[in-house]
């Protein structure tokens, strides 16, 4: 039996000092109850816990560790760079370097600022839409994560949807009606928006492969669409690929769906486990923002050398080739978990794009956020649970994604998908 006592008693002292005992509300296990784990160390695909116990990592920092944990060339780089000073407050080649690397990856970004976190650069995008168009409202998709600043409040995704809350308190009224928060895949509703406020819509921000209300890609036409719209309706298009940026695939969502977007945030990959992020996108827009233009946006550790020696060592590693690995070894486990559950007679619906990969139980296909509610979320914690018994570390929340490294071995899927027959075992009983 898998002993988790240290993990309890350090949960415990976390408490005292955390709401909740954490400092990202779904890695409190609400969803799927038990105590967390707290990890000691991780290296390549497998992180172990402070009780020892030692689990293949599906969770991967919840997507940048696409290279596997400590990898040798983000460590040496990093650590090359530390000794050189960890901040300065003033700009540095490596800033320059990480962004050349951006730009040849995702074309579309003309220029960009750096910044610390997704949320940071999503919050920074709807202000240079807003600030670009003399316009205040913007359409989100229900189900759809883009990071927790107060705009994007409204029926999110992510720990949002986990703790089931449809909006936050302390989000000022005003700034949820400037919200439009529409069904995922449903162009119509797009279409009506615009034409009930042809003025007034500065931007539409999508998630292009939703990873926040478990994996729903988006239809192709749907993007199609929404890019058509906001050019005739004079609003600008965000891609928010901070979870597919670098990740989904080698051109990222916009190269797989062929988008080019007018703004892009990207996170996760780009700081290679440091913290680290980005919005940028047409020239035209990115000179509203300080110091050329008057849209204000600013940041102390912004382009932070450690963060942006992570993030160049970890893009200059990735080839093309990496990128069809992984998605091999993910039809290979998501096909092996299908066929398992088939075999349970359980129903479930998998979903894979590229690099991420994630599944539902349920009865009928997920396309939006009403479908994915749907899903036998009180399964879902048992089989979460015992998943962790059997040695695999899976995102604790239906509502999420996982991910695949170049790190993980066939040995790590084979043994992966005898955990999902042992647990579909186990629960059958
Ligand atoms: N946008 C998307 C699509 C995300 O998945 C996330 C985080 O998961 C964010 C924005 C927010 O990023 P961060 O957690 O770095 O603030």
């Amino acid at each position: 039996m898998r002993q988790t006592t240290k993990s309890e008693t350090a949960f415990i002292k976390s408490k005292e000092v955390f709401p909740g005992g954490v400092n990202s509300p779904v890695r409190a296990f609400g969803s799927v109850g038990g105590t967390p784990l707290f990890i000691d160390h991780a290296k390549g695909a497998h992180i172990y816990d402070v009780d020892g116990n030692e689990y293949v990592d599906y969770v991967l920092s919840w997507g940048p560790m696409i290279l596997g944990h400590a990898q040798e060339q983000v460590l040496k780089k990093v650590m090359e760079t530390a000794q050189k000073g960890t901040s300065f407050g003033a700009p540095s080649p490596l800033e320059t370097e990480l962004a050349t690397w951006v730009k040849k990856r995702v074309p579309s970004i003309e220029t960009m600022r750096m910044v610390n976190s997704g949320t940071e650069a999503t919050m920074s995008a709807i202000r240079l839409a807003r600030g670009y168009t003399k316009r205040e409202k913007f359409i989100k998709f229900n189900g759809c994560y883009h990071g927790h600043s107060d705009s994007f409040l409204v029926n999110a995704g992510s720990g949002v949807a986990t703790f089931e809350l449809e909006d936050s308190p302390g989000v000022p009224k005003e700034l949820i009606k400037a919200t439009l928060s529409l069904d995922y895949n449903d162009l119509e509703a797009v279409e009506e928006a615009f034409k009930r406020y042809p003025e007034e819509i500065a931007a539409v921000i999508i998630e292009p492969i939703a990873g926040n209300m478990g994996l729903i890609p988006a239809e192709p036409e749907f993007l199609k669409g929404i890019s058509r719209l906001t050019k005739e309706y004079g609003a600008l298009f965000i891609f928010d690929e901070v979870m597919t940026g670098f990740r989904c695939d080698y051109d990222s969502a916009q190269g797989l769906y062929d988008i080019d977007p007018d703004l892009t945030t990207l996170g996760k990959v780009v700081g290679g486990g440091l913290p680290a992020a980005v919005f940028g996108g047409k020239k035209k827009y990115m000179d509203h923002i300080a110091p050329v233009g008057a849209v204000y946006q600013a940041g102390t550790l912004s382009g932070n050398p450690l963060a942006m020696a992570a993030g160049i060592a970890t893009l200059e590693q990735l080839t093309k080739k990496d990128y069809e690995e992984m998605n091999q070894k993910v039809m290979r486990l998501t096909s092996g978990i299908k066929e398992s559950a088939e075999k349970h007679g359980l129903p479930i619906q998998v979903s894979a794009r590229g690099t991420m990969w994630g599944f539902f139980f349920n009865e009928s296909p997920v396309v939006d956020f009403k479908t994915s509610k749907n899903s036998d979320q009180h399964f879902f914690g048992h089989f979460h649970k015992e998943m962790l018994n059997q040695g695999v570390y899976l995102s604790p929340s239906q509502f999420e994604t996982n991910f695949m490294s170049t790190a993980h071995s066939d040995e790590d899927i084979e043994k992966t998908i005898q955990a999902f027959n042992t647990t579909f075992d186990v629960l059958a009983k």
